[in-house]
């Protein structure tokens, strides 16, 4: 992958030229995941610059592994320069972290941390004012004094230790487009290939010609989520972040998410796929889902891991055969045929995939037999069965009892299997046609599984339970009961997906939700009011009833966030979508995919529509900021909403910020998703044949497009 850096750094004239004008011997280089590294064997004391930030201390890990796993006779001297310790004084002290982590993983290779610092003041006068001798190859007119400073703290430290070189971690910026903030000095058209970025004199930084995605898929390779997890990239100050006060020793502030370094982080995690050669993942270490007659490790995890009718306690099944393998097989790096949902979006940089989402823990994890220790299980998955009050155009028979009543009397036909309709087909959410699995798991059975876990499963910390809909099921409520009695259940957080349109009492729900550290509700919305009773098959008023009632009751512990997963319809109506979800008083509002069935693939609108659907896209852009502005202009008003957090002064509300988050990830996976243009097709047939099934019309309830004979056509902007 990185030929052409091998071969720039071997070229020889580039060498010889290089050791006749520093008189020096060029190191030799080591291939680190495919990364040539300047590195000898013969160094005995080398040093690092440590800003604690994701890059250098990838780079100390590397160093510090290559040292031991060699043998090397070779000390590693870090320094840290203080920066900003009035205004972002937590820097110095995630650095500390940062060393002794590493310290206690390569202990007595890593040298005590030192410090240099630059005063505030300092950092922002321009350099040209200080006009210092002796400063080659730096631009005068573009650089402030930080530089002067931390150059001549490196020559200090290089002569105090008597060091062969220093190395720092700095990489190129990636592709992006306005890159305003960004240091200009690491645009990729200034860096330009030029390995004197690379290797001078007593320094050496090996990433100065690549992006932080190869840097983010290292944490993977080398399996070490947790260290990431310490550093930290966000740039931005106290000020920024309305922090008053910070002493050591108190949590660190969140990462702002909006200058450039979170930016450039984020882009990083969702574009190191490539380079990945080890995939960890939270769910595949940690994670029991139990399914319909089967579990596996995660919800969209679909390989039959462990068959419910063999065994059914987590005890049994955690460390069964198959699990052992699906977590070998993705800890090597290859994809187990199930996770197809992550690849895909891993692969199409559409956003984080869910292994992404949650740091995965190894320190129970035998990497040799692919065993975890029963300490290891951190989350578990619960569907009872397929009882539901609605049969939703994006589910199937297996999870809804109102789709097995609406195909009671139907027979799939030829236009159903040529268009490949595998919800009327039967197929949906089956792995072939004599899978009969379904969802089973009765309430006695459940009291055993939660018995178990209370016993034996001491580090859980996340339950979800899923349907069909809970709240229609008996064995929602007392399962919940027993489920209090888990050790850890005060840190818990409890989760359940629900459409929150069945009958239920508020005050027991609250009640009950109360035991646990986190209870949370993820509200499937999945429509506005104008396709609501038309997709899901319920009423409107009652799910907005619902949530009044339960929010008196509860009086906002509980956090309750609206899901939209998203599909060809919910494109059509996106608008109608987050006008009325800002309207519900959520605490986010979130957005999934519906990747299959193919026909109901939200990238297909994009084949005839794609004009239409980037103007539509604009227009919820524009209704989320005139939201946003209206509750600006009365902070005391809104103030009152489940989503308000920060201050009057700094307001935020987590509904607005999680919807401009949504638009972008639905519109990011549109646009960067191939797909088959037949499926259009089988979209039309799916309408045709459900409209009828449903006893529904299509042409009543969407507003903007219209089946007309056998197209679908956008008839007016509404
Ligand atoms: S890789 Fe994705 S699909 Fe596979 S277990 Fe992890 S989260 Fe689930």
């Amino acid at each position: 992958m990185f030929e052409h850096l091998t071969e720039l750094y071997n070229n020889k004239e580039l060498k010889d030229k290089w050791i006749w004008k520093h008189k020096d011997f060029l190191p030799p280089t080591v291939i680190v995941n495919d990364l040539p590294i300047h590195f000898s064997s013969a160094f005995k004391r080398i040093g690092i610059s440590m800003s604690g930030g994701a890059d250098s201390t990838l780079l100390a890990y590397i160093l510090l592994k290559l040292i031991t796993e060699n043998k090397i006779d070779c000390k590693l001297y870090p320094f840290h320069m203080v920066r900003f310790a009035d205004t972002k004084p937590w820097l110095e002290y995630i650095a500390r972290d940062v060393w002794n982590w590493l310290d206690k993983k390569f202990p007595g290779i890593l040298q005590p941390l030192e410090y240099g610092f630059i005063p505030s003041d300092l950092e922002t006068l321009p350099l040209s004012v200080v006009n210092p001798k002796n400063f080659e190859n730096v631009d005068f007119t573009r650089c402030n004094t930080d530089v002067l400073i931390t150059q001549r703290f490196k020559e200090y430290f290089v002569k105090k230790h008597n060091l062969r070189f220093v190395y720092s971690g700095t990489t190129t910026n990636p592709p992006f487009d306005n890159n305003l903030n960004a240091p200009q000095f690491r645009e990729a058209d200034q860096t330009n290939l030029n390995p004197e970025l690379v290797i001078a004199p007593a320094m050496i930084n090996p990433f100065a010609l690549i992006t932080k995605d190869w840097v983010m898929a290292q944490y993977e390779n080398f399996q070490i989520p947790e260290l990431l997890n310490l550093t930290r990239s966000c740039e931005a100050d106290s000020l920024q972040l309305d922090i008053h006060k910070w002493n050591p020793g108190r949590v660190y502030p969140k990462p702002c998410g909006e200058c450039f370094f979170c930016k450039e982080r984020d882009w990083g995690i969702v574009n190191s796929s490539k380079y990945v050669k080890s995939r960890p993942c939270y769910y595949a270490l940690g994670g029991l889902n139990y399914k319909n007659g089967y579990v596996t490790s995660c919800p969209t995890q679909s390989d039959k891991l462990s068959i419910l009718k063999d065994s059914y306690l987590p005890s049994e099944v955690f460390n069964s055969k198959n699990f052992l393998q699906h977590r070998l097989d993705l800890l090597s790096g290859k994809w187990p045929k199930g996770c197809d949902m992550c690849k895909h979006v891993e692969e199409a940089g559409a956003g984080l995939s869910m292994r992404k989402e949650e740091i995965p823990v190894l320190s129970h994890y035998n990497k040799e037999t692919g065993t975890n220790g029963f300490e290891g299980l951190r989350t578990v998955e619960i569907r009872f069965s397929h009882s539901c009050n609605m049969a939703c155009l994006h589910c199937s028979q297996v999870f809804s009892s109102g789709w097995l009543s609406k195909l009671k009397r139907y027979e799939p036909d030829e236009i159903d299997r040529k268009y490949e309709l595998i919800q009327l087909t039967g197929e949906m959410h089956r792995q072939s046609p004599d899978d009969d699995l379904t969802i089973s798991i009765s309430t006695e059975r459940a009291l055993e599984i939660v018995e178990d876990l209370n016993a034996n499963f001491p580090n859980l910390e996340r339950v979800d339970f899923a349907g069909g809909e809970v709240l229609y099921q008996k064995q929602f409520f007392p399962t919940l009961e027993r489920l209090a009695q888990h050790p850890n259940a005060s840190n818990m957080m409890i989760m359940f997906h629900s459409n929150f349109n069945a009958d239920f009492d508020p005050i027991r729900l609250s009640k009950l939700l109360a035991n646990f550290g986190k209870p949370m509700i993820q509200m499937s919305i999945d429509s506005g009011p104008n396709m609501y009773s038309y997709f899901r098959d319920g009423n409107w008023e009652k799910l907005v009833e619902n949530i009044k009632s339960f929010r008196t009751a509860d009086n906002g512990k509980t956090e309750m966030n609206l899901v939209c997963t998203t599909g060809t319809y919910q494109i059509m109506e996106i608008e109608d979508i987050f006008k009325s979800f800002l309207q519900l008083d959520a605490n986010h509002i979130q957005a999934s995919i519906i990747f299959t069935p193919k026909y109901l693939n939200p990238a297909l609108m994009k084949f005839l529509y794609a004009h239409e659907i980037k103007n539509d896209f604009k227009k919820v852009k524009i209704i989320i900021d005139k939201e946003h502005e209206k509750r600006l202009a009365d902070v005391p008003k809104y103030k009152k909403l489940q989503s308000f957090k920060g201050t009057v002064k700094f307001p935020v509300w987590t509904d607005i910020e999680t919807a401009y988050k949504s638009l972008q990830d639905i519109e990011n996976y549109i646009w960067k998703t191939d797909i088959d243009e037949k499926y259009w097709h089988s979209f039309i047939q799916y309408v045709k044949k459900t409209d009828v099934i449903w006893k529904q019309s299509f042409n009543n309830s969407i507003k903007k497009y219209k089946l007309i004979k056998d197209k679908i056509v956008r008839v007016k902007d509404v």
